[in-house]
């Protein structure tokens, strides 16, 4: 099993508290992504869960045991570090087999164990190997098989992708999704690159500043953003945030901006402060004729026009935000051109402005 608790798990640096009273569940069978910007905890969190950080608060539990104290050979998880710190005058058989051969595992064992997890990594042909002949992606596959050698309840990674080069990345996040698949063992996975969460990940813990801002499914998370953090994370590019304020129409509640006007269908209090949260590929042009009415509607201005390559961007100003609109190319406009958007009020967030939770 890999079950594994946290309760109120905190560390301070003097004055900066790294992590801040995180209480999370990871199921057996997990690949949780911390996902947040730099500094935001995710590495200081990790630390703690593998022992080699003290917490200066609250407990971590491993299938029910309260491991918080115990040193890192004690807690049966197996960390990858982002530099794989691999031996150097080591050959890759040596070092797969190293944290067996540590732990005093019979010969003919250690062998087998590793002839078993080279094979199904497929580093079969580099067991004769050092590690400076390797490339990066097969340094990084010695690395997992030298934490998968020793069966651990959980594998705890730090950005282990990130010193492979663009393609090498692409293919290694699919390999590792599936070896998940086969191992059916628990993951927990730092990164700040939201395409590794949503790609790999079973469960996304997104972090900001210490604390949890949600946890959920990509899916979840990228549908129903519990914050304006989260909404403004995730995406490429990322959600449109737009500061607007609820006001009594005549029939019906609305939310308006300068360019901006939005019937409301669900509750909130008149003269409330919100952000209003719309999805590039969520947007599409509108007749300039339009008036506003029971669809939401911005007008602004096009300033350019990104030709990603199956699809386009264009950033319009509205009322003076910059709200970017995602479809596939070509999306008919240039820049200079005054525009009408529309969305399907369905696809539309609300947050609350001062504290920037979901409203509805
Ligand atoms: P990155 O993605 O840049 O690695 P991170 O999310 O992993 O960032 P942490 O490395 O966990 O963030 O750092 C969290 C906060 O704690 C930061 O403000 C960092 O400066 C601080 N911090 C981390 N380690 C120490 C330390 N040993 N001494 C003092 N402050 C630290």
């Amino acid at each position: 099993m890999g079950r594994i608790r946290l309760e109120r798990l905190g560390r301070r640096f003097g004055a900066v508290a790294a992590v801040d009273g995180m209480d999370l569940e990871i199921e057996h069978g997990d690949f949780l992504a911390l996902l947040g910007p730099s500094g935001c905890g995710k590495t200081t969190l990790l630390r703690m869960i593998a022992g080699l950080l003290p917490p200066s608060e609250g407990r971590i539990l491993v299938d029910g045991e309260d491991v918080t104290d115990l040193p890192p050979k004690r807690r049966d998880l197996a960390m990858v570090f982002q530099s794989y710190a691999l031996y150097p005058h080591l050959t890759v058989a040596s070092n797969i087999g190293f944290p067996l051969r540590i732990r005093r595992r019979p010969r003919a064992e250690v062998r087998e164990r590793v002839a078993a997890v080279a094979a199904q990594l497929e580093l079969g042909g580099l067991l004769d190997r050092r590690p400076k002949e390797l490339s990066g992606g097969q340094r990084q596959r010695v690395a997992l098989a030298r934490a998968l050698v020793r069966d651990p309840k959980a594998f705890l990674m730090d950005e282990p992708l990130s010193n492979l080069d663009a393609k090498l990345r692409t293919a290694t996040r699919v390999e590792l999704a599936a070896l998940h698949r086969r191992l059916g063992s628990t993951f927990i996975y730092v990164t700040h690159d939201q395409v590794e969460a949503m790609t790999m990940a079973t469960r996304i813990a997104l972090i900001n500043g210490g604390r949890l801002e949600q946890v959920g499914t990509p899916a979840e998370v990228y549908d129903q953003p519990e914050s304006v953090f989260v909404a403004g994370f995730l995406g490429a590019p990322p959600m449109n945030l737009l500061s607007a304020r609820v006001a009594a129409g005549d029939e019906r509640v609305r939310v308006t901006a300068p360019g901006l006007d939005v019937p409301l269908w669900r509750g909130t209090t008149p003269e409330q402060e919100v952000v209003l949260g719309i999805r590039p590929e969520h947007l599409s042009f509108a007749a300039l004729t339009e008036e506003p009415g029971e669809r939401p509607l911005l007008r602004g201005v096009v300033r350019a026009v990104e030709n990603l390559g199956s699809e386009e961007v264009a950033i319009c100003d509205v009322g003076g935000t910059d709200v970017a609109v995602r479809g596939p190319r070509p999306l008919g406009v240039v820049a200079g051109e005054a525009v009408a958007l529309t969305a399907d009020p369905h696809r539309i967030h609300l947050f609350d402005e001062p504290t920037g939770r979901r409203l509805v």
